[in-house]
């Protein structure tokens, strides 16, 4: 099940929550829409999965145009708004069938809750009233509601937000399971979100999407295998002779003897900066190679 998002905007009375997105979701990926807040995720999901109308441009879900009433549409479309909305008088069966006849799911409906319940790590809490869980167990049922009737796309918004930290690695580890076999659009303003789960992530901010790629690939456009390494050497030595060592491409002293050495390529050229101090009887006082992360790009992306 494919996912076509062309040409949408939205707006909110005079405000432009949305402006012009268009990407696409191939059956089976799992993509991460990653993006700060205010950015348009939790809207660009509510078209998707035919909530609320855009003002202009299409959504199609399997070549199917997603609406407001398109009924066959939200049967194939498993989704978990932001904030997990669930009824807290309720207990988790009620609820699982209670979603389940809103699927009009007939068959075997005792048979699939108790199989969800199994999936999703319910089964120690699944005779408590959602009001009584933690907000891990939550998230489950969330998830749960979402997968019931086994669609095969799901719309995932925050997952994880408000989790502890073993929680979050359960939850998406539950996440990458359903991911299999389906598939995941995931909203996240956490980096490290979108790259422990997914392998294509689509950046957005302020309604327009910057980047849209596989993950090692938006790495690589921003920084082209960039290697940054800061090196103080115990004496004096010049631009020009650094620049001679294989893969640099720039070299400048920050501070006395202190070098920020910029190299292309794979290789880590630690080792030829420490082999040129030798030839030229320097002495390295420290070597230290500056990462770049994910974060960094994104920051970089959506930064002004
Ligand atoms: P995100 O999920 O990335 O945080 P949202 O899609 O919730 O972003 O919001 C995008 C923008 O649209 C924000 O500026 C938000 O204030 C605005 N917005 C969202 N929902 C509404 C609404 N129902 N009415 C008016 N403005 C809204
Ligand atoms: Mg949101």
């Amino acid at each position: 099940m494919s996912i076509v998002v062309n040409g949408v905007t939205k707006l909110y009375g005079l405000q432009k929550a949305l402006d012009n997105v268009s990407f696409r979701i191939n059956t089976g990926e799992i993509v991460a829409f990653l993006g700060p807040n205010g950015a348009g995720k939790s809207t660009m999901m509510k078209i998707i999965t035919g909530y609320i109308p855009a003002s202009s441009g299409s959504v199609l879900v399997n070549d199917i145009k997603t609406s407001s009433d398109n009924t066959e549409i939200r049967k194939k479309i498993g989704y978990l708004p932001e904030n997990n909305p669930l009824y807290p008088e309720m207990y988790i069966r009620e609820y699982l069938g209670f979603v389940a006849s809103l699927y009009k799911m007939r068959s075997s409906v005792k048979k699939r809750i108790n199989d969800i319940i199994e999936i999703t790590g319910l089964s120690i809490e699944q005779n408590k009233k959602i009001g009584s869980l933690s907000k891990g167990y939550r998230q489950r049922v969330g998830l749960a509601q979402a997968l019931i009737h086994d669609p095969d796309v799901l719309i995932l918004d925050e997952a994880t937000t408000g989790l502890d930290p073993n929680q979050v690695v359960e939850i998406r580890n539950l996440i990458r399971e359903a991911g299999k076999e389906k598939t995941v659009m995931l909203s996240t303003h956490i980096m490290q979100e979108a790259e422990a789960i997914c392998d294509r992530i689509i950046i957005i901010d302020k309604g327009i999407i910057i980047a849209d790629d596989e993950k090692k690939k938006i790495y690589s456009r921003q920084f082209s295998h960039k290697q940054i390494i800061r090196v103080e050497f115990d004496r004096e030595t010049i631009t020009g002779d650094l620049l001679k060592i294989p893969a640099v491409t720039e070299a400048r002293m920050v501070k006395d003897n202190i070098w920020l050495i910029e190299a292309e390529g794979e290789e880590d050229i630690r080792p030829a900066i420490f082999n040129y101090a030798v030839k030229n009887n320097l002495t390295v006082l420290s070597l230290l190679k500056e990462e770049k992360t994910l974060e960094e790009v994104f920051r970089h992306l959506t930064k002004g």
